[in-house]
């Protein structure tokens, strides 16, 4: 019954003020939390449910069901016979008519909302029944900015996200009957949002009562996806006061196309750009609904909000996951008691104080001692002991994926990098404080407890590891940190980049084999390899073949023999150089051959900056050819170029077992910005849109050819990348030794709010 007593069995389409808890196995997971909210008097846009039993009207009604479900009864691990049951699923939903009464009912209830000229949100609600394949296989269809025109039409897609392979596959190995299980979906008025963001009831780490609130022009989604830095607010419940309201820059904007009803990007006008998003009289109503919020639930909430001329909406509202018992202490921060001498990016958490120590050639490294600082224009491979010495690292070039920013993290030092000009600026002796958090460098000495032993690690405050569906990897340059990562109780190796067990010899590839022979060489790999390999057994550790650009490679021995190239970014590296080269290239995958032979069966072979099958296809033959069978080893690719994500179905095609997301180079390529310019670092955006897409387009490709998926890139680390990536299916993450812990608890949470909002 519903609350007006009426049958609710009966009637196609439920009212979310009609709707009451108890009626999930009608309305599904979302609608039933939608009804709640409602009836708790929360400010949610208004909508209405077509019900479980509409769909099970129009499947048994119009004759379907039996073969939709004969379709559906495959072997599960044939993966065409999946794919070609989603697509009979889905022609048979599609294809047959909706009974005449019901879609009238539906389109009545539609031009009841706002004088039926809106635009609304469609999306497929799970049902008590269904909510395990639901949550497992990732369906929850979604449409957006659709109106009369298309309503029927996303209702039946929603319908026939019943049956896409994933759950299909899922019920099939669980022993489901497809036939017990139904699905609602939710139409919702969407609302043009003039402001939007997040609010957590409670503080999201220690659970002291303060409201946090974020906020940013336009439509909800900038702020969700990271795509803009939003406005932070911090109310103290209690006072019923603001205690900080920090305004960021705010460049971009999502709105609604008034024509075409899609979600575009605009810019911010120039006066909103750097202006307040929510006054005092604003926070204050979204406290107060904070408040009942958390109230209703009993419990602190994530609450999703939104602002229409000058009316407050809340889209969503879940409970916070990551309240952590022992509230979680601050992260290390503090600077030196100086003013401000240099800003650069903060690429290596920590604090540090020591005396600068400028170094440019190779013979100087010696003056770095222990405890100093050292600074220069750019680290290069054979820098590597003297930045262990260090304990912080200053350069004037280079990005957050440039050699001292991987290097620094991996060594647990703080660095600050792309600081322009440390080296005219830092005299050698002058003390300073470098905070890796915040980039800055400053006069004189932190406190001591202020500062961050370079090998102590950095983030205390999640010990516990977590259980993770997605496995978190961790990634090493530097052999000498394979001890450190596999501390960190990751699922393995997601990078290990074999150049720096080459360069740091300081020669050449060509010079180290002149001077001590092929022999040597290869087992300079092997050993390199074997030290990680060994610390990480039986995990696997994913070991990438050569890549330096020339560049790098003119610094060494040897070096003035490399060609000279305008763009060495754009030029003579990964496996272009590798398939130009093959009698060099064939002592590297000896290399492989004799750890396989050593029994080292975790090793895997990752080739870089592939662009295409070609590519592919000759470094598994060359691979082949020096002993290393394809069909029994796990072999992949980098996925670092628009033409690699692109031709992903083609290399899955070609025998790849993996492909991992190289996202410093994707970035760069996609978005043609130069990953070691700091002219254009602040160009450098890893979450944009296009970089998203070639990445959420391969996964889902892959997932259809059973390639397993990964992101290597420093991206890998940042919560909102890893919240994307898990939501989109990825297999594993890969992220910076001093990352792992907060990625596997950032993996963790997305879990779980994938799994609550399919049954909220
Ligand atoms: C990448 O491009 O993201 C990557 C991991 O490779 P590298 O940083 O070594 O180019
Ligand atoms: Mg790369």
């Amino acid at each position: 019954m519903t609350a007006d007593g009426t049958n609710s069995l009966e009637k196609p389409v439920l009212w979310l003020d009609e709707i009451r808890s108890d009626d999930i196995g009608l309305v599904g997971g979302k609608g039933a939390s939608l009804g709640e909210m409602t009836a708790a008097g929360l400010p949610v846009p208004p909508g209405f449910v077509v019900t479980a039993g509409t769909y099970r009207a129009f499947i048994e009604g119009t004759g379907i069901d039996e073969e939709l479900f004969d379709a559906v009864d495959v072997d599960s691990d044939d993966s065409e016979a999946l794919s070609a049951a989603e697509e009979r699923a889905k022609e048979l939903i599609l294809g047959t008519e909706m009974p005449e009464d019901v879609r009238e009912d539906i389109l009545a209830a539609y031009d009841d909302l706002d004088d039926g000229e809106a635009f609304v949100a469609v999306r497929s609600s799970a049902t008590a029944e269904d909510l395990p394949s639901a949550s497992f296989a990732g369906q929850q269809d979604t449409y957006l900015n659709i109106t009369r025109d298309g309503l029927i039409d996303r209702i039946k897609h929603c319908w026939a996200s019943l049956f896409t392979q994933r759950a299909i596959y899922y019920r099939n190995e669980q022993g489901f009957d497809h036939d017990i299980v139904d699905i609602a979906v939710v139409v919702q008025l969407m609302v043009a949002a003039d402001k939007s963001g997040v609010m957590f009831t409670s503080h999201p780490s220690s659970g002291e009562p303060k409201i946090i609130v974020e906020a940013a022009w336009g439509l909800g989604e900038a702020v969700v996806s990271g795509s803009v830095s939003p406005d932070n607010y911090v109310i103290d419940r209690e006072a019923e006061e603001i205690l900080e309201a920090t305004v960021a820059d705010k460049k971009v904007m999502m709105q609604r196309d008034e024509e075409t009803g899609e979600t575009v990007e605009r810019a911010v006008p120039e006066d909103k750009r750097n202006a307040r998003v929510l006054d005092d009289d604003e926070l204050g109503r979204l406290t107060e609904l904070g408040e009942r919020a958390e109230a209703h639930y009993d419990e602190p909430q994530d609450v999703e909000w939104a602002i229409v001329d000058d009316e407050v909406f809340m889209l969503q509202s879940r409970p916070i996951t990551t309240i952590s018992e022992d509230s979680a202490a601050e992260a290390a921060g503090g600077e030196g008691d100086g003013d401000l001498i240099l800003q650069g990016l903060g690429a290596s958490p920590g604090v540090a104080s020591g005396p600068a120590r400028t170094v440019g050639k190779l013979d100087q490294l010696d003056k770095v001692g222990e405890g100093d600082i050292i600074v220069t224009e750019m680290t290069t491979p054979d820098m590597v002991p003297a930045m262990k010495r260090a304990s912080g690292i200053i350069t004037d070039e280079g990005g957050m994926t440039s050699h001292a920013a991987i290097v620094a993290r991996e060594l647990g030092a703080p660095a600050v990098v792309g600081a322009g000009t440390a080296t005219d600026q830092l005299e050698d002796g002058r003390v300073v404080t470098i905070d890796g958090e915040k980039g800055s460098v400053t006069e004189g000495t932190a406190a001591p407890d202020e500062q961050t032993d370079a090998v102590e690690e950095v983030r205390p405050e999640n010990p516990v590891k977590p259980m993770t569906a997605t496995e978190v990897k961790v990634n090493v340059s530097i052999p000498e940190a394979g001890e450190r990562a596999a501390a960190t109780g990751a699922d393995g190796v997601g990078l290990l980049r074999m150049e720096h067990m080459i360069l740091s010899t300081n020669k050449t590839p060509e010079r180290y084999i002149d001077d001590h022979g092929e022999d040597a060489y290869v087992e300079e790999i092997v050993d390199g390899v074997r030290g990680v390999a060994d610390e990480f057994y039986p995990r696997p550790v994913r070991v990438r073949t050569l890549d330096a650009p020339t560049d790098e490679f003119r610094q060494m021995e040897g070096g003035e023999d490399e060609p000279h190239e305008h763009n060495p970014m754009l030029g003579y590296r990964g496996i272009r150089r590798s398939l130009d080269r093959p009698e060099l290239f064939k002592y590297e995958l000896e290399a492989f051959r004799r750890l396989f032979e050593m029994g080292y069966d975790n090793v895997e072979v990752m080739f870089p900056l592939v662009n295409d099958a070609e590519d592919v296809v000759r470094a598994r033959t060359l691979m082949a050819e020096a002993g290393v069978d394809p069909e029994t080893r796990s072999w992949g690719v980098m996925i670092e170029t628009p033409a690699a994500a692109l031709s992903i179905e083609e290399m899955a095609e070609a025998g790849i077992d993996f492909a991992s997301f190289g996202t410093n180079d994707l970035t760069q390529y996609t978005l043609a910005v130069d990953r070691n310019n700091e002219h254009v670092a602040d160009r450098f955006d890893e979450l944009h849109p296009s970089v998203l897409r070639l990445i959420g387009d391969t996964i889902e490709v892959c997932r259809e050819h059973d390639v397993a998926t990964s992101i290597c890139g420093q991206a890998g680390s940042k919560p909102e990348m890893v919240r994307f990536l898990v939501n989109e299916g990825v297999s594993s993450i890969s992220a910076n030794i001093d990352a792992v812990r907060d990625v596997q608890h950032e993996v963790k949470r997305k879990e779980q709010k994938l799994l609550l909002d399919s049954i909220r």
